[in-house]
């Protein structure tokens, strides 16, 4: 028997985490931790799996939603073998030390006594026992073995991976992890099976959206160049909140051939903290790890300046500058943050959206917000700034677009499809279309805390 259990608190992308009982193997996909939410709240139902060490972790890749309690989920149970590509061993080293310091500054400036919910030096310990997995390459796993697992390119970001697992009957079952099957910039996209799998755990990021029909990103990449031109042009700053991990790669590498090819003037680019030392690993493995452009290296190609010490100077945004920097929702006590209470009140500077935003974070309320409104970047009140700058959005996504996901499932018609990392609009359309493609196949919203037979 095959038994399922989503172990995240609540159907929306946040903790994800999910059990697979394989036919007495017992197996965890990803132990993320919530990005909005705090504290206990913020982690997966680990006491769901037991008292029994589980037999393997798998980890898809190295986003804060996928990797973010591991080391928890490790000091509960030691003996499990924990899996990942060498991408994602690397980037989730400097993601999770990095959430460290995260967690130590929220218990200093907002009183949360939990946290860190662990330490350098424990993360350090649990990062000794990860098992690093090439693409492509069965390997065994599960209780005496009796797994058969397989690593396939995700194409989300440097080391994202779905998960392919046979158990000792044949019965397959394949988990995507997040997952994008166009290029980007620097990452090719997915490389996954496209047969051979009976049941289907899929990401819905995406679900509820629908993409213009002429979309194409070479389109989409050719008005972020224009905009930053005039914005330059016309005397003005450029703030482009980003994720660090990920889209700043990509889009850093944009910028620099927009230099090259007269796109935009030849101006300085602000690139720092965390986006720098992911962007340096990307470097690092730019030989070893599939690409676009393999050998490319960042920090050879395209100049930057780095960003104030946190604490020290405070960094004053200065006309003619473009600053690419985290966070992507321009959470508080962020560059993006601290630059945006300057730009926001500027007719002649922009902020570029281009990314993923939280309604209720500062780039979801700036992305609502109508040209001159009072607009709060603080969610514990605070000064009101009028919405005077420029805002533009651009839709380059690291997730496959809905279309893209229900055609991947049509083309593997699998058993049974179950929905994940989506929110409730998200996976409920994508419930529907799937069901639509695929009448033959039971297409299931896995509750959390519940589990189910496969
Ligand atoms: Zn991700
Ligand atoms: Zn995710």
């Amino acid at each position: 028997m095959i038994h399922f259990t989503n172990l995240s608190r609540s159907l929306e992308i946040g903790s994800n985490c999910y059990l697979l009982d394989m036919e007495g193997s017992r197996v965890i996909l990803d132990s993320g931790m919530h990005p909005k939410k705090e504290g206990s709240e913020a982690c997966p139902e680990h006491a769901l799996i037991g008292a029994a060490d589980p037999d393997a972790i798998f980890i898809t890749h190295a986003h804060l939603d996928h990797i973010g309690t591991l080391p928890l989920l490790q000091d509960r149970y030691p003996a499990a073998e924990v899996l990942m590509t060498e991408g994602t061993a690397a980037i989730g080293d400097a993601m999770l030390h990095n959430s460290v310091n995260v967690m130590t500054a929220k218990r200093t400036q907002d009183g949360i006594v939990e946290y860190p919910l662990f330490t350098h030096g424990e993360l350090q310990r649990a990062v000794r026992n990860w098992v690093p997995r090439p693409y492509n390459s069965p390997f065994r796993t599960g209780r005496g073995g009796q797994l058969l697992a397989t690593l396939y390119d995700a194409g989300h970001i440097l080391g994202s991976c779905g998960v392919m697992l046979e158990a000792p009957s044949g019965t397959t079952v394949f988990y995507t992890g997040d997952v994008q099957f166009d290029n980007q910039t620097l990452i090719e996209g997915a490389d996954f099976p496209e047969r051979g799998v009976d049941v289907l755990i899929m990401e819905c990021t995406h679900g509820a959206t629908e993409r213009a029909a002429d979309y194409t990103r070479a389109k989409e990449m050719r008005r972020f160049a224009d905009t930053i031109r005039e914005v330059l042009e016309g005397g003005g700053a450029v703030l482009i909140p980003v994720f660090a991990l990920g889209k700043s790669q990509c889009l850093l590498c944009e910028l620099g051939r927009f230099k090259k090819r007269g796109l935009i003037p030849d101006v300085p680019i602000y690139f720092g903290g965390l986006s720098s030392k992911i962007t340096a690993i990307y470097d690092k493995l730019a030989d070893s790890t599939p690409r676009l452009m393999p050998g490319y290296r960042l920090a050879e190609q395209v100049e930057t300046h780095g960003l104030p010490k946190q604490g020290r100077e405070p960094l004053v945004a200065s006309p003619g500058n473009i600053y690419l920097v985290s966070s992507g929702m321009m959470s508080e006590h962020t560059v993006s943050h601290k630059l945006a209470e300057q730009i926001i009140t500027h007719p002649r500077d922009a902020i570029l959206l281009v990314g993923y935003s939280d309604p209720e974070s500062p780039a979801g309320i700036i992305r609502a917000a109508a040209p001159g409104e009072p607009v709060q970047l603080s969610a514990k009140g605070g000064q009101k700034y009028p919405l005077n700058c420029r805002v533009e959005r651009f839709d380059f996504s690291g997730h496959a677009t809905r279309r893209a996901l229900v055609d991947y499932a049509r083309r593997l018609a699998p058993r049974k499809v179950l929905l994940v990392h989506g929110d409730a609009e998200a996976l409920e359309e994508m419930r529907r279309a799937v069901s639509a493609a695929l009448p033959q196949s039971e297409v299931i919203v896995p509750e959390p805390g519940r589990s189910m037979a496969l």
